[in-house]
């Protein structure tokens, strides 16, 4: 038996301690057991999303962290690793925007190279996939999410917070498909008064293509975006609105922890999903820990404070010590934020809450 570290720390880290024999697959303390990481590899963006990084908030004179701040591509390579011994199946990287770090490709090498059998994804916002997407497929990753909030023009320039032309996105998500990330699996948060008039023509432009159009419920992650409970376009909603356009079934989830509800199209062309973070929480199934760029890992997207394994890392730590350490950390997790902010909608907690941009969605 070793010890992680004593218990509690810092408000709501909790840590405790290990017996290595059992940890290669640590279950937390409402029974989930770990399997999906996602590893935001730049807290940076091109983008100014309204709903995730406001430029009010993140205009010019925002400090983001340093470059020493930030794990290099060998510690992230190191603590991915030590997650495969704890039964990793998933990996995703995120931001910030992914692709404005440089060399990607090169970390996504790494990691199939150290990890051959893992799932390997990236989610991003596709303003630079078209250039990027063959050097992708060739180190290894294995598919790609794109964010796409509308494909109507005005809307989409609107909701990235930049201007940013939405054809040039478009031409990412074919360059992914045609690189062999598909299919591609695209993410829109709909927020009511905003983009939610055009969901109907987005699931009609992607129907037949093979892509998955997923519609996610508009989250109050982090403390900036100013969430407001009647901004949520209630998933129920959402599909009520898609069987317009054709009839619509459920289909069964593909593996333990999937978080988007499934739907096809009767007349066989195609799937859509939704993401009912607000209005049906699947806390009980969550699987997943977030590792920040600057190496600290969240147990929850609504968590205060993270656990810091860069310390660790950057003090000659052995694997064994890490491996520990971040079992302690899951088998201590009883996170479950979106279930109790559901039970409370009238008298929402306020909590210093992690930005979305920080921990990668
Ligand atoms: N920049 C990349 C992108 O946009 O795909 C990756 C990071 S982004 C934080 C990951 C996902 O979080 C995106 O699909 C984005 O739409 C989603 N997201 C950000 N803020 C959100 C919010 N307030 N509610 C729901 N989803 C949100
Ligand atoms: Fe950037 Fe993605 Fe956040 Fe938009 S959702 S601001 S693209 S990190
Ligand atoms: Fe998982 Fe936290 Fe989201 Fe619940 S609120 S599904 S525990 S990340």
């Amino acid at each position: 038996m070793s010890r992680a570290r004593d218990v509690p720390v810092d408000g709501n880290v909790i840590e405790a301690p290990v017996d290595r024999a059992m940890m290669d697959a640590p279950v937390d303390r409402l029974g989930r057991r770990f399997a999906d990481l996602r590893v935001s590899v730049t807290d940076r963006c091109n983008f100014r999303c309204p709903y995730c990084m406001p430029k009010e908030i993140f205009g010019p004179g925002y400090e983001f962290l340093p470059r020493s701040a930030i794990l290099s591509f060998e510690e992230i390579v190191r603590v991915v690793s030590i997650f495969g011994r704890l039964g990793l199946r998933k990996l995703r990287l995120t931001g910030g925007e992914p692709t404005v770090r440089a060399e990607l490709p090169t970390l996504v090498r790494m990691l199939r190279e150290t990890l051959p059998e893992i799932d390997i994804a990236l989610t991003t916002n596709g303003s630079r996939l078209a250039a990027m997407a063959e050097d992708l497929n060739a180190a290894g990753l294995d598919r790609v999410t794109v964010s796409l909030d509308s494909i109507d023009p005005e809307i989409c320039r609107e909701m990235n917070g930049v201007d940013f032309p939405h054809e040039r996105v478009l031409e990412g998500i074919d360059a992914a498909a045609a690189a062999g990330l598909g299919p591609v699996k695209i993410n829109a948060v709909v927020k009511r008064g905003v983009n939610d008039v055009g969901i109907v023509d987005m699931a009609r432009h992607f129907r037949g293509t093979g892509h998955i159009v997923r519609f996610i419920e508009y989250m109050d992650v982090g403390t900036t975006n100013g969430w407001r409970l009647d901004e949520v376009v209630p998933a129920r909603e959402i599909i009520e609105r898609l069987a317009q356009v054709e009839g619509l079934e459920p289909v069964e989830a593909a593996y333990e922890g999937e978080v988007a509800k499934r739907w096809r199209w009767t007349d066989g062309s195609g799937e859509i999903g939704v993401i009912t973070s607000v209005t049906e929480p699947f806390c009980g199934d969550c699987t997943r820990a977030r590792l920040s760029a600057e190496g600290s890992l969240y147990t929850c997207l609504f968590a205060s404070v993270g656990h810091d394994l860069r310390a660790q890392l950057r003090s000659g730590a052995s694997d064994d010590e890490l491996h520990d350490r971040i079992a302690g950390i899951w088998v201590a997790r009883e996170d479950r934020y979106s279930e109790l902010r559901a039970a409370m909608t009238d008298d929402l907690p306020v909590l210093d809450r992690v930005e979305m941009s920080h921990i990668g969605g």
